[in-house]
């Protein structure tokens, strides 16, 4: 029989469930004990459901309170030193995670750890930190309390649990002058205990997760995993897990560790099956991730099985079937959607269908009659679906297809446009702008909920954004900005309101992901080719120019960014979503321009969390994402002046791609590192006009007048005061009026000093 498993099953409940209990909990609305109830009732529903699919083992310990790498700190007794406070607990978890654990709780003031992305994922995790002297001891029993749980519950308990190496390369050294790595024999020392601890409860297999080794490892952190196996050896048996690339690079060595069996991910990298076969030790069991956990399609079984009928008839029992990465990365439950049209809603596969594709396979690749037949039956809808006329638009494919080596190119270089702005706009030094959103106060989200809902019509609807334009106007001709924005009051989010638009994308009502924490996000789906139907933010943009005299920056979302915060089609490359979205936002600017909108902003706050995971493949994502993005401000003339935005991480390593974007101004996060970032732009020669941000935008502090002069002037030794604009860091939406205004008037007036000092 082919064994059968996942990786992993989301936490957040079906309905969202945890996310409102621990709110709850933070509120202090909701004892611990029911919170711990929810925990429970979501463990056991995950549990139970690959019970009843036949699945042979049962996963636990994907369970989180907040975060697993969180989870895995405080098993390890690994808590940063202003956190500890007697023995580990829940509190100390959300301490760490959220920098409090329960409102009015005596613990406020001790910062909370990091959070990063979860390698290309969009979750995040809660960086582990590292000190010199740090100790690690088996302090938490969570891990072992779930396992015996699900052991109590009948079910066969497959445990996971985060590899030592992996947990040390995502954690960061907060002590100067040492290498976390020599950390490693006393964490190891931990994770033996951990091992001796499953071996008592008479666990058979563990799953330890060492998803690094899918990066382009240095060699010390490769040559670490030797030893670490070594070491940790126990009675237990281990499936060494990997995700998210490929580990052909690293297959010499890690086909030399000590361990009974490897997970590899083939649907992120189906390319390494063969080599990964033909080294496999012959007593290793080899887990295929063939059921893609991080996407919400529907797997072609019947394709799957042609695929891996040679590798059964090689390896036997040795091979077992599974879901590519855990399912945390999926939507929970396709049942739940009920508003799907009937041909779309059998393209696709939540968690819960993921598991049942995961028993059909298994069950197939045994010769099992009536799963050959269902697996064939069930590959259908997404095989038709490659063939129909309402997904493929020939008009849209021959968009693609005219796609040249000069597309992209604005019909004049920057010195030549930005002359030419230089005339229409006149602007004075120091521009000062924001970034798009303003304060979405609680009558701005009633409205467009009483509108969704049709309590409002359209006409009262449009009266209402209008109302909200007008007054952000009065706002900002009262604060004294040169360049306007509208403000967004019509988007509940900057990629959903361009997915409710564009043909192409299917918007679910429960297909939430965890993100962070509480925190879930639910990302529209790509399942056709994307096309603008109309324009789509024309009408505002106009609206909010015809009430001033000042510029009225246009506000669109790039085509990286949306690909990177929407679940893409898997028919086509990411490569050519970027461009069909590319082509959608061309006409769009071109329509933005043909209305008087002579400033245009194409944000890509998501540029770089596109990269893929290994070096080798960067260039070619960022030639073509960069590209996407010139293709979408191609239709620019002259005058017309591009913007872009971006934020959340370092460009630093990707300045000469920022470069290439070849907008006329990047406005830019830096308030937070000190207007360090622009050293690279200094190093690198910026040719083009940039807005570092001036303030941080997620605190609700109100900047000074000095501050904000000390931040320019700082500024204006890297970048010429010519080439400088004056903004915040990032959109306002989070914050309030008050502190808004408070807070644009001091940079007006900052940016107003430094002018007549300056020129
Ligand atoms: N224009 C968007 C806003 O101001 C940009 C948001 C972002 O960078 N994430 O909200
Ligand atoms: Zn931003």
């Amino acid at each position: 029989m082919t064994t059968s498993h996942i990786l992993g099953y989301p936490r957040i409940g079906e309905q969202r469930e945890m996310k409102f209990a621990l709110e709850g909990y933070w509120r202090n609305e909701l004892d611990q004990k029911t919170l711990k109830k929810v925990g429970k009732e979501i463990r056991h529903q995950g549990w139970s459901l690959q019970e009843d699919q036949g699945l042979t083992y049962t996963t636990a310990g994907d369970f989180a309170w907040y975060d697993h790498v969180l989870g895995t700190s405080l098993l390890l007794g690994h808590v940063p030193k202003r956190h500890q406070k007697g023995h580990p607990d829940l509190d100390t978890l959300f301490r760490i995670g959220r920098g409090q654990s329960q409102q009015g709780c005596d613990c406020v003031g001790q910062a909370a750890s990091d959070m990063t992305k979860w390698f290309n994922t969009n979750y995040h995790y809660i960086v582990p930190e590292f000190s010199k002297d740090d100790k690690f001891e088996v302090s938490w029993n969570q891990l072992f309390e779930e396992v015996s749980e699900a052991q109590a519950g009948g079910y066969s308990v497959k445990p996971v649990l985060l590899g030592p190496i992996s947990y040390l390369y995502l954690g960061k050294e907060v002590e100067e002058g040492f290498d976390r790595l020599s950390l490693l024999p006393r964490l190891l020392t931990a994770y033996q205990a951990i091992l001796s601890k499953f071996e008592k409860l008479g666990v058979e297999w563990v799953q330890i997760d060492e998803p690094i080794l899918a990066l382009d490892l240095a060699p010390r952190w490769l040559e670490s995993f030797r030893l670490a196996y070594q070491i940790i050896r126990s009675d237990v048996k281990v499936l060494l897990t990997t995700y998210f690339d490929s580990i052909t690079d690293s297959l010499a060595t890690i086909t030399q560790l000590d361990v009974d069996g490897l997970h590899i991910d083939l649907c992120a990298a189906p390319d390494q099956l063969n080599d990964v076969v033909t080294a496999l030790p012959s007593h290793w069991v080899l887990s295929a991730g063939m059921i893609n956990g991080r996407n919400v399609w529907r797997s072609d079984l019947d394709g799957c099985l042609q695929r891996l009928q040679p590798v059964k008839a090689q390896l036997g029992e040795r091979l077992w079937i599974g879901s590519s990465c855990s399912l945390l990365h999926s939507p929970v439950n396709l049942e739940s959607e009920t508003q799907l049209p009937p041909e779309t809603q059998q393209w696709f596969a939540f968690a819960k269908q993921k598991v049942e594709e995961v028993k059909w396979l298994a069950l197939a690749l045994d010769g099992d009659e009536a799963a050959l037949e269902y697996c064939q039956n069930y590959s259908h809808p997404i095989r038709a679906r490659k063939h129909s006329s309402w997904v493929n638009k020939p008009q849209v494919k021959a968009r693609i297809d005219s796609i040249t080596n000069h597309c992209d190119k604005r019909s004049a270089g920057y010195n030549e446009r930005a002359h030419h702005q230089k005339e229409v706009l006149k602007l004075p030094l120091l521009p000062t702008t924001t970034i798009g959103s303003f304060p979405q106060t609680g009558e701005v989200r009633q409205t467009r909920a009483a509108f969704k809902q049709g309590r409002l019509s359209q006409l009262q609807y449009e009266r209402s954004i209008q109302s909200f334009i007008q007054d952000s106007v009065r706002r900002q001709e009262e604060i004294g900005l040169d360049v306007f924005v509208h403000g967004e009051a019509e988007r509940n989010d900057m990629v959903e309101y361009f997915a409710e638009q564009l043909s192409g994308f299917q918007t679910t009502q429960f297909g939430w992901v965890q993100s962070y924490g509480s925190r879930c996000v639910k990302p529209a789906i790509v399942v056709a080719d994307i096309e603008r139907k109309k324009p789509m933010t024309v009408g505002w943009s106009q609206y909010a120019q015809s009430l001033t005299v000042k510029p009225m920056k246009g506000m669109l979302t790039g085509p990286v960014t949306i690909l990177c915060w929407t679940f893409p089609r898997e028919d086509i490359t990411r490569e050519d979503i970027a461009n069909q979205l590319a082509f959608a936002l061309k006409d769009e600017v071109k329509d933005l321009q043909q209305a008087g909108i002579n400033i245009i902003q194409i944000d890509e706050p998501a540029i770089r969390e596109g990269l893929p995971l290994k070096t080798s493949a960067h260039q070619e994502y960022l030639n073509w994402a960069t590209k996407a993005f010139r293709i979408s401000a191609s239709s620019a003339k002259p005058e017309t002046q591009i913007h872009t935005h971006m934020c959340y991480s370092e460009f630093n390593e990707i300045i000469d791609s920022v470069a290439a974007l070849d907008a006329d101004v990047i406005t830019i996060e830096t308030s937070r590192s000190n207007m360090d970032l622009l050293k690279a732009f200094e190093d690198f020669n910026y040719p083009n006009e940039i807005g570092p941000g001036v303030y941080d935008i997620h605190s609700p502090n109100v900047p000074s007048v000095e501050w904000i002069e000390k931040l320019l002037s700082v500024a204006a030794e890297k970048v010429p005061p010519e080439r400088l604009w004056v903004n915040p860091d990032c959109g306002l939406k989070t914050r309030g009026w008050k502190e808004t205004e408070q807070a644009l008037k001091n940079m007006v007036e900052a940016a107003q000093s430094l002018r007549t000092r300056w020129s």
